[in-house]
């Protein structure tokens, strides 16, 4: 273990994100690879680690001022060994390799959770969207795709949203694609429903997030009608998962930006939850605006000398991180423990660091890490992909119906990987191992490619 992460580190010096991730598979697998001899032999590990193929290019655009712009763009096709690659595009300031190739490593495990044939990519651009007009953003997707376009394809590579990359920024990209194959298919999902999408994509990763977070809490008897929840971001993830713990009788309490938080002791109930969609994908603007529409609510910016997150100190019984990686560290855990939270089901991907984890799991209670928790988006792509490929369209109930099942099976894969390998109830090996042993049996009957 100790020579493979440093050889991983001596390969990939610097991506502190994509060591990290690396780090707590590898952990999670050892057992695995005790078990079978097989997998090391082939250089499974190894060659995981390893995209199989990285784009990087320019994507060069023009203000509306008239000024050239340019910025960074990125494909990382991890791994195809059960299917075309597939995950979202981040547009976001921060994005560099390491957080893509940490996206795309984890995407690969949670793809093979999720029961559909999809192999793990992620891509996207250091581009930010925030305070830029529907031309510039129309102008800079054209860019993008016009030189992602040769890398992509309905059975080769399907991307799809992440930070930044909602049904606009789809829309425009899929629409340059278009022009520049000259065919329609569904080589990108996440499509308005008029030109190919499919009903509940929007909706999935937030309300399979709290589907997971069900099936734990009943593995404890238990539910989430009265559960108070803390919820991060407020962005799609994040809307959708306040949707669906409304709908299943628990009180939010908390929402973010990158700006700041609300706290809304009072719950935010349906009619201030379509203000905060209003707020955030129509008027594209702050969760400040929350408290000053709500005066009940109490707004707190910001502050980065603070060494910890006031959100997560708020007495509650279930956390739904579901803005960005390493966004709960050591103290954040701790915080949430002490307040004695019950269930953390993440819907951001990696959102709390090592030591956090270390916290949640001896304090022994219910964690479902983002490779799990947060699958059923990429779970809707794909039935999305499905749909395409049959040019039929499923209703609301049909395609909610396979997202709830398919939450249902991923959590059973988990603690069944979990029990096997000696460690009950921990999901996060569950799913390190239950992801790994697909792909790693699907490499080995592939040959050395
Ligand atoms: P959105 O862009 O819709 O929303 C992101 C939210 O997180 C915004 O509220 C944003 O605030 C906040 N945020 C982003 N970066 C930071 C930061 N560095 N610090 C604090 N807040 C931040 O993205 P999504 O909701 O789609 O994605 C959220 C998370 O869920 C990501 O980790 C993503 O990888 C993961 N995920 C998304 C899936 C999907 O289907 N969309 C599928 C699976 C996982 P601000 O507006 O100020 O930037």
């Amino acid at each position: 273990m100790q020579d493979f992460m440093q050889m991983c580190e001596e390969c990939n010096p610097g991506e502190v994100e994509f060591l990290q991730a690396v780090s707590e598979v590898a952990e999670s697998v050892k057992r695995v690879l005790d078990k079978h001899p097989e997998y090391r032999k082939a250089k499974i590990p190894e060659r995981m680690i390893e995209p199989e193929r990285i784009v990087i290019f320019r994507v060069p655009w023009v203000d509306d001022k008239g000024e050239v712009q340019v910025n960074r763009g990125y494909r990382i096709q991890m791994n195809s060994a059960i299917g075309p690659y597939k995950g979202g595009f981040r547009f976001h300031p921060s994005v560099n390799l390491s957080i893509l190739k940490f996206l795309g490593f984890e995407q690969v495990f949670k793809n093979a959770l999720t029961t559909l044939p999809m192999g793990g990519a992620k891509g996207g651009s250091n581009f930010d969207p925030k305070g830029k007009s529907d031309n510039e953003v129309m102008r800079f997707c054209q860019s993008f795709m016009s030189e992602m376009f040769r890398y992509i394809g309905a059975d080769t590579d399907v991307p799809a949203g992440d930070i930044g990359v909602g049904a606009r920024e789809i829309g425009y990209l899929f629409g340059m694609y278009k022009k520049l194959r000259n065919e329609f298919t569904g080589v990108l999902t996440g499509k308005g429903l008029e030109w190919g999408g499919s009903l509940i994509r929007p909706e999935a990763t937030g309300y399979g997030c709290v589907y997971f977070a069900s099936e734990m809490l009943a593995t404890r008897n238990d539910s989430m009608g009265g559960k108070t929840c803390l919820v991060s971001g407020s962005g799609n993830v994040a809307q959708y998962t306040v949707e669906k713990i409304i709908e299943l009788g628990g009180k939010v309490v908390t929402l973010s930006d990158s700006s700041g938080y609300i706290y809304d002791e009072s719950g935010i109930n349906r009619e201030k939850l379509d203000y905060v969609m209003y707020l955030k994908n129509v008027a594209r603007s702050r969760i400040k605006e929350y408290a000053e529409k709500y005066p009940e609510a109490v707004y707190t910016p910001v502050d980065p000398a603070r060494e910890y997150n006031p959100l997560w100190n708020h007495k509650a019984d279930c956390a739904f991180p579901c803005a960005t990686q390493n966004e709960i560290n050591g103290k954040d855990a701790q915080n949430l423990v002490n307040n004695g939270i019950q269930l953390v089901a993440e819907g951001a991907n990696m959102p709390t660091i090592p030591e956090g984890v270390e916290i949640f799991l001896d304090a022994k209670i219910l964690y479902g890490p983002g490779k799990a928790a947060n699958a059923g988006g990429v779970s809707v792509s794909g039935l999305e992909m499905t749909q395409n490929s049959m040019r039929l369209s499923w209703t609301r109930e049909e395609v909610d119906n396979y997202l709830g099942k398919i939450m249902k099976s991923i959590h059973s894969a988990c603690m069944a990987a979990s029990e096997e390998y000696g460690a009950p109830g921990n999901y996060v090996m569950g799913a390190n191992i239950a992801g790994f042993t697909k792909v790693a049996k699907s490499m080995l009957a592939q040959g050395v490619v």
